[in-house]
């Protein structure tokens, strides 16, 4: 089955990319050999004076290349030759007899954008699916295809290395605007605009450019030497700043622009594929693949072995409490049009969260995010109410009422009593098991758990939580809602903290740990974020609020005894009535906005250690803290909370920021290898006895030299 179409009318082919069987296109060596065919057709016909590249799909323009290809790879040499052939074929598209126009519509991401960037004239599809992006250093990738070369020369230095190191979407009108293309039309009239102009490319009305003859362009800052080493610097700089060095990437795709500016477009040339191939073989790139994969599963997945219903449409929601977490679901749930019966016990709280509802949507409109009309829209879907009415035709309800089993019981009752029969009852609970929630519940069958992290509009990852008792169809549909959510879903079993507050209780236990025994609160907030966390421990207590973290670290001390008892530091610090950021008083410094500023020195004095302070190593925090969360994770694939090892890296990845270049937690048994890490676990345990006990499983993994993950092909 051949992947391209090529008709050849008045003057003009107009080659359609759809690959069969595919949602997307994408560039594969198969799909690279028929293009050389539809190339050499079309140079060999003498009546083709212009062509157009254009998708057959309606989503999708072309997605960039088949990351399957990525894994064939067998050295960096291989994946540097696979550059340079990208770059002769990118070539054919420039330098070729006949100009080419590319017509835009939907994704057009990496290769798909390196590939237009090769064609003489671009025109998009006014249409919020289309979305321009080189998202290479996402895979811990440069562009391979040309991109570091031709999109500074189309859009100039600094617009191109925003996108390049960043990897984001940029649609149709800011595409228009940066001259990342040259003309912006509806969709319906694309096919006929890109022929017309290739016709009048090819008849010299139009003038043939070729980014990688144009020179230099760009703001004035960019058109001299001295500035452009300006730029550089700065992008240096900051990039190491942000990344901290984890992502050779970043400072490879750097290099890659700048050689096409110091030296000959050869160079340039040469100097991507080099570093493509160089890049494809970092231990980066290939956690960064793995997490491409595991995401890619997991939405294929709902999370249920066997066979299930499918899952039941879901058009409308009642979110019971208008509070902190209840105004954050109703957001996003109006986000995606899902309309939203909102109660709460007060007509002033309902009030409060619909205002809060009204600031996520209007955070949206100010970043132009969505139109006036859509944000009108959308804040129109969320209705208040104090009673039940309103509940009556309602499939899901999510309830984030207080933190109490006593009224969750109560919300389980009442709400019971009017909804129509089937409907689920999802709960938000943090703490509490959901089969105790169930267990009020005239059917716990229809009871589940659907654990949200806060912000919710921002956080991408939702635990779903099953009891033995959840249906099959019940998680379906629970799954599938909170994907339409836009969330990354896991599921796992009920147990105390579920999956990634069981994980994140050792960590911030040991954080505690040093505390007591006198390290200074920056310098162990410093070597977790060294390690790759997005934010140190100790701030992370601040955010969530000392008070919830002590309740929760309390609930966890009574499910696994000493193993995970919280720090002496927390309960002190908490009994001074620090509450964290929320009270502008913790182990930082708060002004009255609640801007973070300094450790607060005094807080010392309600530590176990007082104001004596020990010096520790950043290697050795490292080890304490990041091997605590390593070990737990383990335990919660032995004790088959999670289902698969790819739910608790994404989960730890998703929920808490755990360094993706490192894949995850399980990712880094793998990468340490499970005897090593055994090894390092009992030289811990030995010194801080019952809190590194290794995992049997790790154990058993030790004996048989296992792995979680296959160490060939495709990783999950
Ligand atoms: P919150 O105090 O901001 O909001 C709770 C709301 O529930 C209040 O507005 C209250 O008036 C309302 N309420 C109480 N009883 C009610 C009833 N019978 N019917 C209707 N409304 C009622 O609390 P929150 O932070 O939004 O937390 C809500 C739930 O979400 C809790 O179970 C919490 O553990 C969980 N959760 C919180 C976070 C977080 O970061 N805050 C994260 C995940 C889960």
């Amino acid at each position: 089955m051949s992947a391209l179409s090529v008709v050849v009318h008045d003057g003009v082919a107009v080659v359609t990319f759809d690959l069969p069987g595919e949602p997307v296109n994408k560039f594969s060596k198969a799909v690279i050999a028929e293009f050389v065919t539809a190339f050499d057709q079309i140079e060999r016909d003498a009546s083709v004076k212009g062509a157009v590249l254009i998708s057959g799909k309606s989503d999708t323009f072309i997605a960039g290349a088949d990351i399957d290809q990525f894994l064939e790879f067998t050295s960096a040499a291989d994946a540097t030759r696979e550059s340079a052939a990208g770059h002769t074929l990118m070539s054919r598209l420039e330098e070729g007899r006949v100009p080419w126009v590319a017509a835009i519509n939907g994704a057009c991401l990496g290769g798909g954008l390196e590939a237009s960037l090769a064609c003489a004239y671009r025109i998009v599809g006014d249409s919020p699916k289309t979305v321009l992006a080189l998202p290479e250093v996402q895979l811990g990738l440069i562009p391979g295809a040309g991109g570091t070369q031709r999109l500074p020369r189309t859009v100039g230095l600094q617009v191109a290395l925003d996108m390049i190191l960043t990897g984001k979407n940029v649609r149709a009108k800011k595409a228009l605007q940066t001259g990342l293309v040259d003309e912006m039309v509806h969709p319906n009239i694309l096919r006929d605009v890109a022929i017309a102009r290739a016709k009048d490319l090819g008849a010299g009305k139009i003038a043939r450019k070729r980014a990688h003859s144009t020179g230099a362009k760009g703001a004035l800052l960019e058109n001299n030497p001295v500035g452009r080493a300006v730029v550089f610097r700065q992008a240096r700089e900051m990039t190491m700043k942000k990344s901290r060095g984890h992502y050779p990437a970043l400072l490879a795709a750097l290099d890659a622009v700048a050689a096409g500016y110091h030296g000959t477009v050869a160079d340039g040339f040469a100097t991507e594929a080099r570093l493509f191939g160089e890049m494809a073989f970092t231990a980066v790139s290939k956690q960064l693949i793995f997490l491409f994969y595991a995401t890619t599963s997991l939405k294929k997945d709902l999370g249920v072995s066997g066979d299930a219903p499918p899952p039941a449409p879901v058009g409308k929601i009642g979110v019971l409490g208008t509070g902190f977490m209840g105004a954050g679901i109703a957001a996003v749930s109006a986000m995606q049009g899902v309309p939203v019966r909102f109660k709460d016990t007060k007509h002033a709280a309902v009030a409060k969260g619909l205002g809060a509802v009204r600031d996520v949507l209007k955070d949206r409109l100010t970043k132009k995010q969505i139109t006036r009309h859509q944000f009108e829209d959308q804040l129109s879907l969320v209705s208040g109410t104090v009673d039940y009415t309103g509940f009556s035709n309602v499939p899901l309800l999510i309830e984030a009422v207080f933190e109490d089993l006593a009224v969750k019981h109560a919300v389980v009752r009442d709400a019971e009593s009017v909804l129509p029969p089937g409907a689920i009852f999802a709960t938000n609970t943090s703490t509490i098991p959901i089969h105790r929630v169930a267990e009020a519940s005239r059917d716990p069958s229809r009871v589940v758990g659907m654990h949200f992290f806060s912000p919710v509009h921002k956080m991408p990852l939702l635990e779903v939580i099953v009891t033995p008792r959840t249906a099959p169809g019940v998680i379906a549909t629970t799954v599938a809602f909170g994907r339409k959510l836009g969330k990354t879903v896991i599921v796992v079993n009920d147990a105390p903290g579920f999956y990634v507050n069981r994980i994140l209780a050792p960590y911030i236990n040991e954080a505690g740990k040093l505390l007591d025994d006198g390290v200074r609160i920056e310098a162990i907030d410093k070597a977790m974020l060294d390690y790759g966390f997005p934010v140190g421990p100790v701030t992370l207590l601040d955010e969530v609020g000392l008070d919830v973290a002590g309740k929760s670290g309390a609930i966890m001390a009574s499910a696994f005894g000493d193993r995970l008892q919280p720090s002496a530091t927390l309960g002190k610090v908490i009994a001074t009535g620090r509450l964290g950021r929320k009270g502008k008083k913790g182990f930082y410094l708060y002004d009255e906005r609640g801007k973070k500023g300094g450790v607060d020195e005094s807080v010392y004095a309600a530590t176990p250690a007082g104001s004596s302070r020990i010096e520790m190593s950043a290697a050795e925090i490292q080890e304490r803290l990041s091997l605590a969360m390593v070990n737990e994770a383990v335990r919660c694939v032995e004790e088959g909370i999670l289902r698969a090892p790819r739910d608790g890296d994404i989960g730890a990845v998703f929920g808490i920021g755990f360094p993706p270049f490192r894949g995850g937690p399980l990712r880094v048994v793998d990468t340490i290898g499970a005897a090593a890490l055994v090894a390092r676990l009992e030289a811990l345990n030995a010194r801080f006895p019952g809190r590194f006990e290794p995992a049997g499983l790790l154990r058993e993994m030790a004996n048989k030299n296992g792995t979680f993950y296959p160490t060939t092909g495709k990783p999950v």
